[in-house]
């Protein structure tokens, strides 16, 4: 089955290291049966257009405001993110929603607006470590998907993407063992169907995915596809979890 393998660049790569590891990484990737995004920070994503030229790489950025225009100092709109034909846009990442302070109306807000222009969000959602200790993972979840997914118009496989990342596995090196990670996104899939979603949305899996895990991860059912902060970040790295099927 199709596996979906994004990278979440974060606050790397600025527009000349972006063009350097997209003429590096296209070179040594060979067309496979998985779809490859990658997600750099907003000011390298012109230069990630024009150095992705014919390759299969999608695009997606890491942010954006739901408004159209206008006094938002600092913030990107969905028609400047169109205007460089990316398609796929983070919603909902840890780092913003526990660092930047964005919080479940802001989130829903930007996902309707995205839905609304024709791009492809994907929502993030994830437990912290005293949730888990305290046995609340399900009941965090649900809450997070009832808040971002009200009110929205109609989603499907082909317009959403989830991505489930406990919070307390990014960046940390602690991964979610396959099997746990697999039983959680089941249980996503359920709170969905009780929401009337389609459970069978698109739901990768993100926190320290690495080469040494990627297979493991992927070869469960739930997981349709990684996303990779870390271990995306070096040609090399990233383009080991894209062969994860031969490696
Ligand atoms: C992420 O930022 O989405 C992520 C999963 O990071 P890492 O792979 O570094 O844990």
């Amino acid at each position: 089955m199709t596996k979906i393998i994004a990278g979440n660049w974060k606050m790397n790569h600025g527009p000349k290291e972006t063009k350097a590891f997209i003429e590096a990484f296209s070179q040594q990737l060979e067309a496979g049966p998985d779809r490859i995004m990658i997600f750099p920070p907003a000011v390298s994503l012109a230069a990630a257009r024009a150095a992705i030229g014919d390759s299969p790489i999608l695009l997606g950025a890491q942010n954006v405001y739901f408004e159209m225009k206008g006094a938002y100092t600092g913030e990107i709109s969905i028609p400047m993110l169109q205007e460089l034909g990316i398609e796929y846009c983070l919603i909902g990442h840890s780092e913003r929603r526990h660092i930047f302070g964005e919080d479940g109306a802001l989130l829903n807000k930007k996902l309707k607006a995205l839905l609304e222009a024709g791009m492809t969000p994907v929502y993030c959602i994830g437990e912290q470590l005293e949730d888990r200790e305290a046995g609340r993972t399900l009941d965090i979840l649900k809450e997070q998907l009832e808040t971002g997914l009200a009110g929205l118009p109609t989603i499907n496989r082909s317009n959403f993407i989830l991505a489930y990342e406990p919070v307390w596995a990014i960046g940390t090196g602690k991964t979610a063992t396959p099997e746990d990670a697999d039983e959680t996104m089941g249980s996503i899939r359920q709170i969905l169907s009780s929401l009337q979603v389609e459970p069978e949305l698109p739901i990768l899996y993100g926190g320290s995915a690495k080469p040494e895990n990627a297979g493991a991860l992927l070869a469960k059912t739930h997981i349709n596809g990684l996303l990779i902060g870390n271990a995306s970040l070096a040609p090399d790295s990233f383009r080991k979890m894209i062969n994860w099927r031969a490696e």
